[in-house]
């Protein structure tokens, strides 16, 4: 059977996987609904804003030259509401009474703030001398017709949204979002509310997998749990050829039981590597089918530590490039490390370790305990995952290391800034 490369490293596996993967096509979506996703367009803004000079308070506009000594009497010929408009030209020695966002009228060259003032009649009292355009919001200063106010690979957020309803775009066009096929298997598996007696295991992995691709802006669609027989086994995985990415959780190892791999091939998949230097996660195999014609495919580890730490690194950053992200990478921190570790030189470790700040603010990280590939509490616990390379063998307590930060609340604070 051809299994493409075997035993790579990391840096290969990512090279791989990532050169796989390109960006998928464009869809028009509700403008609204279009947060987190990413912009597949460049969005060119048909409007100046504002629109025209307008006022950005409550007050007065004026002619700054006629308040060159102050305080001084001016007769309020007209007033501006805000969305106001047509008002004839100010003459030297007049004031109009105006609104916050109201265009300014022909003639005023300032506004004087209301509180800077005292109405009296039909003429107001300006007490101070303002400086010419003061609270005035030039035409233009936000956007002007024909600027780019977004590039294509935006992820977007609230101030994009809002920036596309400004422009008047109610449709945009984003990548569509990758669709993730997730399929488990072995015979000792049940759904979480089965039945979980007698050396039965719930496939705790589908939840897990889902949610990663969640997390990453991905749709998970849940295969089910295959028995360990091949038949049964091609009969799933048949179903999820029509998704981006096909994942599939245990069964890629060498055991007697360990169909995935002869039932991809079978299927048409050509695989490009099987087993990584990590560890958790050794056993890992990917596939892709010829001319695009189908998905991605990922064996992952059934171990549930493995399958989550082989997502994080290989079927995550993947995701993020089908969903035409420009950074695929968690965030990372050099942080302290917190006590000594040891290892066997040959495999990078991806050590799940809590982030904690000193005194002075620096990260210290601490290994969650057991790092077993079934610990998935090691998992629950992590902040992030401590790169121990490959040909190292002890980090010491003290030293600087490389961390991938999982969960962004360590960068939450419990003060507010200042
Ligand atoms: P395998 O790769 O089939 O040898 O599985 C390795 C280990 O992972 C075994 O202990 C399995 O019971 C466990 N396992 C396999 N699939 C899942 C799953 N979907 N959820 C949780 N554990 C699993
Ligand atoms: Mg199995």
């Amino acid at each position: 059977m051809a299994t493409g490369r075997t035993g790579i490293s990391v840096e290969e596996a990512r090279a791989i996987v990532l050169e796989a993967a390109q960006p998928l096509a464009a869809e028009t979506v509700a403008a609204r609904d279009a947060l987190g996703r990413v912009l597949a367009e460049p969005v060119v803004s048909p409007r100046t804003l504002p629109p025209a000079d307008c006022s950005a308070m409550d007050g007065y506009a004026v002619r700054a030259a006629d308040l060159a000594r102050v305080p001084a009497s001016l007769p309020v010929v007209y007033e501006v509401p805000a969305g106001g408009r047509g008002a004839r030209t100010l003459a030297p020695g007049e004031a109009a009474r105006i609104f916050t966002g109201a265009p300014l009228p022909p003639g005023a060259d300032s506004v004087v703030r209301q509180e800077d003032t005292d109405a009296r009649g039909d003429a107001v009292t300006i007490r101070v001398t303002p400086a010419l355009g003061e609270h005035v919001r030039a035409a233009g200063e936000d956007v002007s017709a024909g600027d780019t106010v977004l590039e294509a690979g935006t992820l977007l957020g609230p101030g994009h949204l809002g920036m596309l309803a400004a422009v008047g775009r109610s449709l945009v066009a984003v990548h569509q979002r990758p669709r993730v096929a997730v399929l488990s298997g072995g015979d000792e598996l049940v759904q979480p509310d089965g039945d979980a007696s007698g050396g039965r295991i719930v496939a705790s992995n589908a939840y897990s997998l889902a949610a990663q691709c969640h997390e990453a802006g991905a749709e998970p669609v849940n295969l089910g749990i295959a028995r360990d027989d091949p038949a049964d086994l091609e009969r799933l995985l048949r179903a999820g050829l029509s998704a981006d990415l096909l994942v599939s959780s245990a069964g890629v190892s060498v055991g007697d039981h360990d169909h995935v791999r002869p039932v991809l091939e079978k299927l048409g998949c050509r695989l490009l590597f099987w087993g990584v230097r990590m560890k958790p996660g050794y056993p890992l195999a990917f596939g892709r089918f010829e001319d695009g014609a189908g998905p991605l495919v990922f064996g992952l580890p059934g171990n549930p530590v493995s399958a989550m730490v082989t997502f994080e690194q290989f079927v995550r950053p993947v995701l993020l490039k089908l969903a035409g992200r420009r950074a695929w990478f968690r965030p990372r921190i050099e942080a302290v490390l917190d006590e000594d570790l040891e290892k066997k030189p040959g495999r990078l470790h991806f050590v799940r370790v809590t982030l904690r700040r000193d005194a002075d603010g620096r990260f210290l990280a601490r290994s969650t305990g057991n790092q077993s590939s079934g610990v998935l509490r090691s998992m629950a616990l992590a902040d992030g995952l401590l790169v121990f390379p490959a040909e190292a063998s002890r980090l010491r307590r003290g030293e600087t290391v490389p961390v991938q930060v999982t969960d962004p609340e360590v960068f939450a604070s419990h003060e507010p800034t200042p």
